[in-house]
Formats: structure tokens, C-alpha cells, sequence
């Protein structure tokens, strides 16, 4: 059974990386009025309290959101997109909730898109359904909530009918199989669908499964492939594991400088020391000695 929960992490470092840049993503795609269908395959929550006791246990979002939410009232053009959201949520000024991956496309789309929002704890999609259930129906893309693997509803749903279509995959790499096989699913749907927008979060760890899913996708020849690293200094609290955070983007919908400005807004704010680096998949040759991509 699988015990993975968000919340501890909440509006962490990573979360603020991967949010913000999704805030620019979802922005640029509403621009074309045609409808859009985004599949979040690792939906979560949706919404978490950062005041709740796992939230508090190791404040991670003390090096994360807490240091930009101050900035909300003039956010730089890279952040607004994303602060806009995260204030929306707080109406009163005090910062309590954080918006999760779903309820960032839920409050982005427009009534005439969709959200497929998978999930596979039973607890967390508890929580999903409440949260994606929140606010005004009216201004709601059309929502469906799902139990299960968020891969599998991904590759068997594409391709859709809405021309445009964008997949967020952010899994909990606590299988070690996650590393081989959302390569392979990404794959798979970018056949079904070679204009999906495919965003992918994967944490960068010492045993280095990130890099070897990189150079999957590498040697399968997939282009167009834009990647924001942030590496911190040192890890900010003793539990730690994680050395930085990787967002992939394949079929970016706007230029590599959104990429960079999202990144050098987070980085240059984060408490921790924090490097970011910005780079495309395209570039990167194969180590033939090793086997692996070089970064
Ligand atoms: N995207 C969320 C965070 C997700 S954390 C956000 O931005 O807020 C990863 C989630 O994936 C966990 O809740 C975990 O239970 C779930 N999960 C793990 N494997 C899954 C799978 N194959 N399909 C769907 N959900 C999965």
C-alpha cells in the first residue's frame, strides 16, 4: 500500500518550481480559444491546509511559498500568473491554503475545457473530490475525479477530442518502477498525441533514477524537451533527501526565457542557497561509457 502524502511537503522549494511554471503553462495555453483537455495523473489533494499537523511538522514550506508570499501584491510577470492563484485561495491576506497541481488547472481552465484528475490513495482522493467541489460551479472546467493509476487513464484516454491537450505528471517515486515506467507512458501517449504537452516533476536524489529517465526519453528520440533544474546548496532541514527538483516540458507552449525567468524568480527568493539551471533535452548527448544522458 502505498503511504505517500503530499501534505508534509507542501509548498515546499519543488512545489513552488513546479507550480509556477504549470500557473505560466495553464496561462499561455488559454490564450487560443480552442478547448483544452489537461489530465493532472497524480493529482493529490488539491488543496492543502498549511496549518494542519503535517503541514507543520517540517514548516518545508517555510523554504518555499512562505517566501514569496509577500511579493504577491507586485509579483514579478514570471510569479503573478502563479501568486494569483495561491492569493485567490486566500481572500483574507493570511496565507492557510495552498493549491495543489489540480486546483491550479481547476481555478485556471475555462468553462469550456476539461481536467481528468487522477489519483490513486484512497485518502488523498477523498480530499480531491471536496476540494475539486469548492467555489462556483460556473466558472469550473468541466472536472472528472478518478481512483486509480493516472498513467494507465492517461495512455488509454488519449488521444482526445479537444485538439490541444496537456498531461501533468507528478509522481511519488516511491516505487522504483516509477522511474522506468512513466518514460514509457510518456512515450506511449506522445504517439497517441504528439502535440500533448507533457510536464513532468521528478526529484533529484543521490541514487540519480531521474537521470536515468532522462536518458530514456533521450534515446527515444523525443524533441522539443526544455528542463528547469534547481539544486539546492545544502539540504535545508536534516530529513532531507532531496538534492533539487526537475521539471521536464515537452511541447513547450512559449519560449526557453519564460523557463528561465520562472526559475531565477524561484531560486534567487529561496531562503535555502539555490541554483538554477535551464537547459534542452535536445542538447543532451549520451555518455557512451555510462550509458546516461550528460547534463
Ligand atoms: N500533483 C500534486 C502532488 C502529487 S504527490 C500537487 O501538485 O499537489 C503524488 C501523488 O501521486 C500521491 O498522492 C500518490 O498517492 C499518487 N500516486 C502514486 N502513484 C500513482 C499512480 N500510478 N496513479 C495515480 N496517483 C498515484
Amino acid at each position: 500500500m502505498l503511504s505517500y502524502q503530499h501534505i508534509y511537503h507542501a509548498a515546499n522549494f519543488a512545489d513552488v518550481q513546479k507550480h509556477a511554471l504549470l500557473a505560466q503553462v495553464l496561462k499561455s495555453l488559454a490564450v487560443k480559444p480552442a478547448p483544452l483537455c489537461a489530465f493532472d495523473t497524480h493529482a493529490g489533494r488539491g488543496l492543502y491546509a498549511l496549518e494542519d499537523t503535517e503541514a507543520q511538522k517540517n514548516r518545508e514550506f517555510d523554504n518555499g511559498i512562505t517566501a514569496l508570499w509577500p511579493l504577491r501584491a507586485e509579483a514579478p510577470p514570471a510569479l503573478r500568473p502563479y501568486l494569483d492563484v495561491v492569493s485567490a485561495l486566500n481572500p483574507d491576506g493570511t496565507l492557510s491554503f495552498y493549491p495543489g497541481s489540480a486546483m491550479l488547472c481547476r481555478q485556471m481552465l475555462r468553462a469550456a475545457d476539461r481536467l481528468i484528475a487522477t489519483e490513486r490513495h484512497p485518502g488523498e482522493f477523498g480530499h480531491l473530490q471536496q476540494a475539486m467541489a469548492k467555489g462556483a460551479a460556473s466558472a469550473k472546467p468541466r472536472i472528472q475525479t478518478l481512483l486509480g493509476d493516472g498513467l494507465k487513464t492517461l495512455v488509454d484516454t488519449l488521444p482526445v477530442t479537444e485538439r490541444r491537450a496537456l498531461a501533468v505528471i507528478d509522481p511519488s517515486y516511491e516505487m522504483k518502477t516509477d522511474y522506468a515506467d512513466v518514460p514509457k507512458a510518456i512515450l506511449r501517449a506522445l504517439k497517441k498525441m504528439p502535440q500533448l504537452c507533457v510536464f513532468l516533476w521528478y526529484p533529484m536524489l543521490g541514487a540519480g533514477g531521474h537521470r536515468l529517465m532522462l536518458t530514456e526519453l533521450v534515446k527515444s528520440g523525443v524533441r522539443d524537451a526544455l528542463v528547469s533544474e534547481i539544486r539546492l546548496d545544502a539540504p535545508p532541514q536534516e530529513h532531507f533527501r532531496m538534492t533539487g527538483s526537475g521539471i521536464l516540458i515537452i511541447n513547450p507552449p512559449w519560449p526557453e526565457a519564460v523557463m528561465n525567468d520562472v526559475t531565477q524568480a524561484v531560486t534567487s527568493r529561496l531562503p535555502a542557497k539555490a541554483f538554477g539551471d535551464v537547459f534542452w533535452l535536445d542538447n543532451c548527448r549520451i555518455n557512451p561509457d555510462t550509458g546516461l544522458i550528460v547534463i
